[in-house]
């Protein structure tokens, strides 16, 4: 049976220093490119696909995506995604697309039915294509998948085969969406640079596929980082007119590709590892996006890690766009004893990203931090 790479490189560990690099086979970002869809796809599948999206997908980009296909003689099997990347939502529309003879599976929206789509794709054996409606995660180009019970709590990580096949971003859709999903994006995207330098500087670090950090992924996460401070703010403005400009499709670029591969083969770190574990508390999973909570973990990460300069930085980039950037701004009490706030503490140090931090994180010293970030930011005044 075909192993994931997440399975053969755990078995390898003994070879600890194999660089290894993965990325998504084609990605193409543009305005109105979804319009070319039809003919795009005859690179990857023959004349029939899958199509799985969610029912409140704009009634727009169904008409451009279905016309586009319709135009390139694409039979399309269409089925309806119910909004929860669970394993019973994968496994019933495994069940119905099955004998459907597609050669492809196509999603469009965001990163939940994403996510599905890459456990179907996996479970029918056929090529993935990504089409994102939303600059909000780094789902797209990445060959894992976050699992959630049905009634949306966090419950596994699915790893694929293979990175998507193609993965096409039509920035005249993202700059439609709410810009709370493009801001997330980029708190997102910011973290990439800051936790591969870890890796890449811990010989003792792996990257999400379990290997050592090529060249290749740490130039692309730190591009990543530098492309978000660089270009958020214009970005931001171009959003907000609804005009795509550079900047704009730099920072769709950062948020979806160099985020993406940034993370997957440039690994994660302490950023991540707080973010993963904010996901524990229902108020904070079922009230912030992924990105603002990797907002906080990036603050708590360079405090840690006492890159006083850069974390100058982030706090500003952060505070000037309106993003979380302490415990308590997610509405948890810093204080020892406290339950939630031990509960996550305890968690993010035994989250497997945290091991890539150089030094060992306790409790202790993860409180600290969050502590500092407090002072830093003004919500706890500084004792004495
Ligand atoms: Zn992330």
């Amino acid at each position: 049976m075909l192993k994931t790479a997440v399975e053969v490189f755990d078995e390898k560990l003994s070879r600890p220093d194999l660089k290894v690099f993965f990325c998504a086979n084609r990605y193409i970002q543009g305005a109105n490119v979804l319009e070319d869809l039809g003919r795009l796809l005859h690179m990857i599948s023959g004349d029939s696909i899958g199509l799985i999206a969610p029912g409140d997908l704009p009634e727009a980009v169904l008409d451009t995506v279905t016309t586009s296909l319709d135009s390139a003689s694409i039979g399309t099997h269409r089925v309806l995604f119910g909004g929860q990347c669970s394993y019973e939502e994968i496994e019933r529309h495994a069940a119905t697309l099955r004998d459907s003879g597609m050669g492809a599976l196509i999603a469009v929206g965001g990163g939940k039915v994403i996510d599905a789509a890459k456990c179907v794709a996996k479970r029918l054996n056929v090529p993935l294509v990504v089409c994102p409606t939303l600059a909000s995660t780094d789902a797209p180009c990445s060959a894992a998948a976050v699992i959630y019970t049905e009634d949306g709590s966090f419950c596994d990580v699915e790893f694929l085969h293979d990175n998507p096949a193609m993965v096409v971003v039509d920035t005249a859709v993202i700059i439609g969406a709410p810009i709370r999903f493009l801001l997330a994006g980029m708190a997102d995207a910011l973290a990439t640079g800051y936790e591969a330098r870890t890796c890449l500087e811990n010989p003792d670090a792996r990257s999400m596929v379990g290997g050592r950090i090529s060249l290749a992924a740490a130039t692309i996460a730190e591009t990543c980082t530098r492309t978000v401070l660089e270009h958020g703010y214009a970005a931001i403005a171009a959003a907000k007119k609804g005009q795509i400009d550079e900047s704009f499709e730099r920072i769709v670029e950062a948020n979806t590709l160099l985020s993406g591969t940034g993370f997957e083969s440039g690994g994660l770190a302490a950023a991540h590892a707080v973010a993963q574990a904010l996901t524990l508390v229902p108020s904070i999973e079922h009230g912030f996006l992924h990105g603002e909570m990797v907002a906080v973990g990036t603050m708590l990460h360079l405090m840690l890690e006492q890159q006083d300069e850069e974390f100058e930085r982030v706090d500003e980039f952060l505070k000037e766009i309106g993003l979380p950037r302490s415990l308590s701004m997610l509405g948890i009490e810093v204080e020892d004893g406290n339950e939630t706030f031990e509960m996550v503490i305890a968690a993010a140090c035994e989250m497997p990203f945290m091991k890539n931090e150089p030094f060992t994180v306790d409790a202790d010293r993860l409180k600290q931090a969050a502590l500092a970030v407090e002072h830093k930011v003004g919500r706890v005044p500084v004792p004495g």
